[in-house]
């Protein structure tokens, strides 16, 4: 009942003709699969070129970071309204890298999911615990701590369109995945959390992705897991071969 969502985060990779390459690949390799919903997340500069590619396809465009004010005196930021105008319909939020070297913190995380959520964006919330706090023993504390905070005042009614991703900081880029039963352990976690926020039949739909390491050899036994429900995929979305045999789990 809940359907996959496999997203692509791109990071600081492809150039516009780069990005317009992957997409010309990536397009007729996941084509005609409608179980899945497919996103790619390509840098700011890309976006706007990237609308006309993916028409006729159905894979949708996210952005990887959002500022919370809509206009003003805010140099360097992007807002959710340019981001429509871009032609992104996803943005992800909170993503580890974000928090580690550009200072997010729960409290800005929450800020620019709100601002998504009222600007018609689905925010795709990244969440995720150091290799330190899961050896300490505090993954559930953490990942408690950042859900709560990032969710934070929102309604039922307003949180119903969010895609949470659990990301181990751990296993990012290191190759290094979390087991399917270390992935399911905090997913159903996750859920949990979201059901005493906002009541089971929340937590019931909420989609909960899987992040770090995935590859095509190992998405199938991740999305068997009764609460993972897809992937959000770095170093294997940036080619078309790998990230579209993701989408069809391998
Ligand atoms: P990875 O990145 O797939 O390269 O580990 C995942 C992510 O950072 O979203």
């Amino acid at each position: 009942m809940r359907k996959p969502v496999i997203a692509g985060n791109w990071k600081l990779y492809k150039t516009k003709d780069e990005a317009l390459a992957l997409i010309e690949e990536l397009a007729p390799l996941v084509a005609g699969v409608d179980n899945v919903e497919v996103v790619v997340a390509p840098v700011f500069t890309v976006l706007p070129s990237l609308p006309a590619a993916l028409a006729g396809t159905s894979i949708s465009l996210a952005a990887q970071d959002v500022f919370w004010e809509e206009e003003g005196a805010f140099t360097g930021e992007v807002s959710p309204r340019m981001l429509l105008d871009a032609g992104a319909s996803h943005v992800i939020i909170g993503h580890s890298e974000r928090r580690q070297y550009f200072g997010e913190t729960d409290a800005t995380v929450n800020k620019k999911i709100k601002a998504a959520l009222k600007g018609a964006l689905v925010p795709i919330f990244c969440i995720g615990e150091t290799l330190e706090a899961r050896e300490a023993g505090d993954t559930f504390k953490v990942l408690e701590r950042q859900v709560q905070g990032g969710l934070e005042g929102l309604t039922e009614t307003q949180f119903a369109p969010v895609i949470i991703a659990y990301e181990p900081v751990w296993a990012i880029g290191t190759g290094k995945v979390a087991t399917d039963e270390q992935a399911q352990e905090a997913h159903a976690f996750v859920r949990g959390v979201v059901a005493k926020m906002f009541g089971q039949t929340a937590a019931d739909k909420v989609r909960i992705l899987y992040g770090g390491s995935v590859k095509p050899d190992n998405v199938k036994g991740l999305m068997s897991c009764a609460d993972i429900d897809g992937a959000l995929v770095g170093g294997a979305s940036l080619k078309g071969a790998s990230f579209a045999s993701i989408v069809r789990f391998g």
